[in-house]
């Protein structure tokens, strides 16, 4: 399964691609659970799966998130094809996060065959847009979040031991752009006000938001301006990746963004942006779940550990509206979004078996 998975490419701005892997996905589970397939605007369809599971009475519904599309433009299987080696199996997506949901697939198939009873309703949510902010499925998820007593998410775990992802940091971007006055360089300098200068200042200062002990982060990571060297620049622009570790923290950065002021009083700075993620902040809900994963990851030999990422997932939609959500269920491996990604195979059964668990004793 894991290979047809990872075979079938799945770029999030190619929705062909990504709608011929929600079919696949939907084809695998079509003899044990209703699916649906939404639009999804500019890219590939979302799809809802409803499994019919074991057991009579169901009450309250549990989520499992995941994401259809990967990092990887189309024809990367040419050189990164999917292979066994090393004790792991390495392709473009196997661990971000194709063996994710095959291992929640094969949990659904393990309960089924066993005829394990589940007391809830167990729908799996792919989102096609998740790798470029989930502008498309966020809606969708918050939808579905609301209506259930606990979201799981499929991404991998941290490191190579596969720590579960208690807290996320919140993300956003913002992009400043300055407007100078250009003049040449060698005739006319005094008359030219440098948006490349002024931008450079202003960076200074942004830079001086992080704030680490506060888990704030702000990183100017492109910058662009100016025509030719003996111009002086008429319009530069920087953008600015913010991570905030509490909601709370967040409109004071924005507010400090949306205060800057030029240094050269004949240059103007327009913002725009702010947080598009939430933090998905450690509640008590997602400690009770995780303590819950950990008791049952003991059953099978494994001593779970938690852990808090900068990066961001479909996961902080559904904690942020306070639903008990717990990250980093997928694959253990490492090099997401890199030409090693890879997941190791001797600890597929033990997740498989924790997602099979979990549904079980979520209640
Ligand atoms: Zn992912």
């Amino acid at each position: 399964m894991l290979r047809q998975f990872v075979e079938c490419e799945s770029p999030s701005d190619d929705p062909a691609a990504v709608n011929r892997f929600v079919d696949l996905v939907a084809d695998t589970v079509a003899g044990y659970a209703k699916v649906k397939r939404l639009p999804g605007g500019r890219f590939g369809r979302m799809l809802l799966c409803e499994f019919s599971l074991p057991g009579r009475r169901k009450s309250g519904q549990i989520l499992a998130l995941g994401h259809s599309d990967t990092v990887w433009p189309m024809g990367t299987l040419r050189s990164m094809p999917f292979r066994q080696a090393e004790g792991r199996l390495w392709g473009p997506g196997v661990l971000d996060m194709k063996a994710g949901i095959a291992f929640f697939l094969t949990a659904v198939e393990g309960l089924r065959e066993l005829d394990v009873p589940v007391a809830s309703k167990v729908v799996l949510q792919l989102n096609p847009d998740e790798e470029v902010g989930s502008e498309a499925s966020r809606e969708l998820t918050e939808k579905n979040a609301k209506v259930s007593k606990a979201v799981l998410v499929l991404e991998p775990g941290t490191g190579l031991i596969g720590k579960l992802k208690t807290a996320r940091k919140g993300v956003g971007d913002f992009t400043v752009t300055v407007k100078g006055r250009a003049s040449h360089a060698g005739v006319d300098f005094q008359a030219g006000a440098s948006a490349v200068l002024e931008l450079s200042r202003q960076i200074d200062r942004i830079a001086g938001f992080t704030q680490l002990e506060k888990g704030i982060t702000v990183n100017p990571g492109v910058i662009h301006g100016g025509t030719r060297s003996n111009v002086v620049a008429a319009e530069a622009q920087a953008e600015i990746d913010i991570r905030v570790l509490k909601l709370r923290d967040a409109p004071a950065l924005e507010r400090r963004f949306r205060g800057l002021k030029p240094i050269d009083k004949r240059c103007t700075i327009e913002v725009t942006g702010g947080l598009n993620r939430p933090p998905m902040e450690r509640s008590a809900g997602i400690v009770k779940l995780f303590r819950l994963a950990q008791g049952l990851g003991r059953e099978t030999g494994v001593e779970l550990e938690e852990s808090l990422t900068g990066g961001g997932s479909d996961g902080n939609f559904t904690a942020a509206l306070g639903i008990p959500t717990l990250d980093g269920l997928g694959a253990v491996g490492e090099g997401a979004h890199a030409i090693n990604e890879s997941i190791l195979i001797d600890r597929m059964a033990d997740r498989t078996a924790l997602l099979a668990k979990l549904l079980v004793a979520i209640g």
